[in-house]
């Protein structure tokens, strides 16, 4: 196992980290699939309300490759389909089917009418056609695991990648532990190893120092290991220390939970729809939770004051509406207290609590967790070419440089500062003392790249 050296995150230790006890969620009456976290889908519909589903049924498909599709997560009725602004597919809300046996001691995987695909057998999954596997996860909604870069778009099926990143750890710092994601999966997690190398020459499995104890049973397939602090786990960052070539540019990701469902899909040939979820707010209790995928997020949030709002990642995810349900790349929900509330006199409080990336307080001198709220102190203002975007960067961007290409329209000078290598983690607005959205000017600056060259 080698040791990828990184500098540069979030160093500061965050409170509401999840325990690794485990709960186990009864059925929601409603489940749904959401196109609000695909990057880049255009979704097309495939059935109407009232219409009836199994498991594994294709709900929608993606217009710009059409076998690519995205099915039920669970057997019942076509309940409502949401749309936003512009006719926008927001979700397809399924009814579950209430007859269906919900005895909380059976497997969640074994209680529906499912759409029955073909099987491949551990043994013979080095000898299948790679085009027959393609053509099993598109038909089983589950293709769309493989995230190409660099705009971590559904990656293409004619591509080769030089290597295929397997991250265990999510894309937040609450992320669902790999002990519990992997826990009795160790049959699917070789299973699924066998089958990347079906497309590529070079797995790469990455793991956070702090869960290599816990994961003894799968030492040997874990090939490199990250420092503890975020986003170092993030294969966008373990890309960029990787490699070597301009073809690297063009690798594939995928994260531990996903290549267990590709794996459990191939062997099973049913849709799996167990997924790990964690929950975090501060000062309750924080197990994590296993679930329906597109569970609904009043659900799982529970209790919920007037002053809090929900996202789907601490520094870079999007914010939910708690009418709405769990989305297919998602498995954490932060509540967050919506606290913005001027403080008197606040630039001279010691602020023991708060913390501090510019070392403002003196909370940068305790080890205690941290509490993060959403306050941002004060309104956006120029930048003052102050450095601590790009002194907090991991890939070693420089963001005030980039945002002002993006700002001149000058894409040429955004992509030779390295536009294409930002992982999107959120580090830079949230270090910005000039509360400049630098995450998403980047992201809106990769997203318009991404649309001018299709
Ligand atoms: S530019 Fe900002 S969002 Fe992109 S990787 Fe660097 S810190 Fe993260
Ligand atoms: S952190 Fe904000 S103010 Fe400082 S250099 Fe970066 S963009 Fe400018």
């Amino acid at each position: 196992m080698e040791n990828i050296k990184i500098l540069k995150g979030f160093k500061i230790l965050l409170s509401g980290m999840p325990d690794l006890s485990v709960i186990q969620m009864p059925d929601p009456e409603t489940v749904a699939v959401s196109a609000m976290d695909i990057p880049y889908i255009r979704p097309k519909l495939l059935v109407k309300e009232n219409d009836l589903v199994e498991t594994g049924t294709p709900l929608f498909c993606d217009k710009r490759n059409k076998c690519i599709l995205y099915v039920s997560p669970g057997t019942g009725m076509v309940k409502q389909i949401v749309f936003g602004a512009r006719r926008r597919l927001k979700e397809v809300v399924i009814a579950l089917d209430k007859n269906l046996d919900k005895n909380l001691d059976k497997n969640i995987d074994e209680t529906d009418n499912f759409v029955q695909f073909e099987t491949l057998s551990q043994d013979s999954i080095e000898r299948v056609p790679r085009s027959k596997i393609i053509n099993l996860l598109q038909q089983g909604g589950l293709w769309q695991c493989f995230r190409q870069f660099p705009f971590k778009d559904t990656a293409d099926e004619n591509h080769k990648p030089s290597m295929i990143i397997v991250s265990l750890n999510g894309n937040d710092p609450f992320s669902p532990h790999p002990q519990i994601v992997l826990e009795n999966e160790i049959e699917f997690f070789e299973f699924g190893i066998k089958l990347l190398n079906q497309f590529t020459d070079r797995v790469v499995v990455a793991s956070r120092q702090s869960s290599l104890q816990s994961l003894n049973g799968f030492k040997t397939y874990i090939t490199h290991a990250v420092p503890d602090f975020y986003p170092s786990w993030d294969p966008a960052v373990v890309l960029y220390k990787l490699k070597k070539s301009r073809k690297d540019n063009n690798a594939w990701c995928i994260t531990a939970e996903h290549l267990i469902l590709l794996a459990r899909f191939l062997i099973t040939g049913r849709y799996p729809v167990k997924r790990v979820v964690t929950i975090t707010r501060a000062k309750d209790k924080r197990p994590h939770f296993i679930t329906r995928q597109g569970t609904p997020v009043k659900d799982l949030a529970g209790y919920l004051d007037d002053n809090s709002i929900i996202t789907t990642g601490r520094f870079n995810g999007r914010i939910v509406d708690p009418l709405s349900h769990m989305g297919f790349f998602e498995n954490t929900l932060n509540i967050i207290p919506d606290n913005q509330k001027q403080e008197l006199l606040g630039f001279i409080r010691p602020g023991f609590s708060k913390p501090t990336v510019s070392r403002t307080f003196l909370s940068s001198l305790t080890k205690e967790p941290k509490d993060l709220d959403i306050n941002l102190h004060g309104e956006e203002r120029a930048c003052i070419n102050c450095g601590y975007c790009t002194r907090i960067c991991p890939v070693d961007l420089a963001p005030s440089f980039i945002m002002k290409a993006l700002s001149s329209d000058d894409i040429e000078d955004a992509l030779s500062y390295g536009l294409l290598d930002c992982a999107r983690c959120g580090l830079c607005s949230y270090a910005c003392p000039s509360k400049i959205e630098l995450t998403q000017i980047l992201s809106n600056g990769m997203d318009a790249h991404y649309k001018d060259k299709q």
